[in-house]
């Protein structure tokens, strides 16, 4: 199919590509075809590209800050920038960057704040990817992390140091779920001329505002509730000012952050349906979580609206709301045996790490420790999802009692 090469041929036809019928091989990449101008529909247009094209090389060579305008797709498409922006107007930020997932988020902060030398102040119920981001590969760049009691308060101010460059909250933390009091927290640090970055998770970046607590940047795994659906992996790193942008717009360019539009168009369109689904997760959970209250077996139930959970006043003055994701800790009877046939005991809550989707989860941490608790190997964390309530409290009360037995 292909022409032998010859040279006169070719040049014969290179003359004629000027011509309005160009060789079909060029037509497959460069086409004169139009498709009508004018379509509006309630949909993102997804927006895929590595290349920008330029009018003029002047064009080109003008220089653009990273993460404005358009220079290459890794400073964005319209359709990353349009989920960067409508994150930021829900977060009440300046600017919102979007990256490949949440852990990403994290490192980009870390990367941003930190250098040679650096000591950061890290909740101990951060994370755990996060918390092993100190452990290796920050410490081998001499970056040093110290981990803090979630609940210290205004006391995080006895533990700054000359070199102390950044402290993270996540509220509530992971698994243990304490609340914790990021204002009081972000005082301290502003009195030190220290930045505190929050993982803001949870709350979805609506339930609890960030930058009226005093935080300079707020990260977010999408992954979660934006997301929804257990389908894409992307986080994003809001600030609030224009100097913390430029930091973050700095890192997020050199470590090549880039996110892919068709899993931003999947944020874009959780976003469309986040309120309804907030809201009854919020009712179910709650009403799961109740149940559990009331059950013999259960000790306490870490859910933040529920006393029994580690800095629930502080939740009720500073958040709106509370998500999907608790945890339970059963009577001092059960062994981590009965933990674990428990878990696999149950039948609509699948095993599985992660959270915010529309089914329902559970995992348990047996190695888990926790300098404030001795009951971590009794604890089980559970996401509700959106199945009807009442199979999801059936499920439970199943599988409490074929714990029991081996
Ligand atoms: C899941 C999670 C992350 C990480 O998000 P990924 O997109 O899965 O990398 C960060 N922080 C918290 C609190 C999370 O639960």
């Amino acid at each position: 199919m292909y022409d032998k090469p010859n040279p006169s041929r070719l040049v014969a036809a290179a003359a004629q590509t000027s011509s309005a019928r160009k060789d079909w091989r060029t037509r497959l990449v460069q086409s004169d075809c139009v498709v009508p101008k004018g379509f509006t529909s309630l949909t993102p247009a997804i927006q895929r590209g590595s290349t920008v094209v330029f009018e003029s090389l002047s064009d080109a060579l003008a220089s653009k800050p990273p993460g404005d305008g358009y220079v290459y797709g890794t400073s964005g498409t319209p359709t990353t920038l349009e989920l960067g922006a409508r994150i930021a107007e829900l977060e009440g930020a300046r600017k919102c960057f979007v990256v490949p997932c949440g852990q990403a988020a994290i490192a980009l902060t870390y990367l941003a704040y930190c250098g040679s030398g650096s000591h950061v102040l890290v909740p101990e119920s951060v994370y755990r990817p996060s918390r092993k981001l100190g452990d290796d590969l920050l410490a081998g760049l001499g970056i040093e992390m110290e981990l803090y009691d979630p609940l210290i308060g205004s006391g995080i101010a006895n533990l700054f140091r000359q070199n102390t460059s950044l402290i993270w909250c996540e509220s509530p933390g992971s698994i243990t779920m304490e609340i914790q009091d990021v204002p009081a927290i972000a005082m301290a640090a502003r009195a030190a001329g220290i930045k505190v970055a929050l993982d803001n998770t949870y709350a979805a970046g609506l339930f609890f505002d960030a930058f009226s607590s005093g935080v300079e940047v707020s990260v977010q795994a999408l992954t979660k509730y934006v997301g929804g659906h257990s389908d894409v992996l992307l986080g994003t790193v809001s600030v609030g000012s224009s100097a913390a942008a430029e930091r973050i717009a700095q890192v997020h360019d050199r470590l090549g952050m880039a996110a892919s539009p068709d899993d931003c168009a999947l944020a874009l369109r959780g976003l469309q349906t986040l309120a309804i689904r907030l809201a009854h997760l919020e009712h179910a959970s709650m009403t799961v979580a109740t149940w559990l209250k009331q059950q013999s077996d259960v000790a306490a139930v870490l859910h933040p609206a529920f006393p029994d959970c580690p800095g629930h006043k502080i939740w009720q003055r500073d958040y709106t709301g509370s998500s999907s994701v608790f945890s339970v800790v059963f009577g001092e009877t059960w062994t981590v045996e009965r933990i674990a046939r428990f878990v696999d005991a149950l039948r609509l809550f699948k095993i599985g790490f992660g959270w915010g989707g529309t089914t329902s989860l559970v995992m348990a941490y047996p190695q888990m420790k926790r300098r404030n608790r001795n009951d971590c190997h009794r604890l089980v964390r559970l996401n509700v999802g959106l199945e009807a309530v009442e199979d999801l409290i059936e499920d439970l009360g199943q599988a409490i009692k074929t714990s029991l037995s081996r």
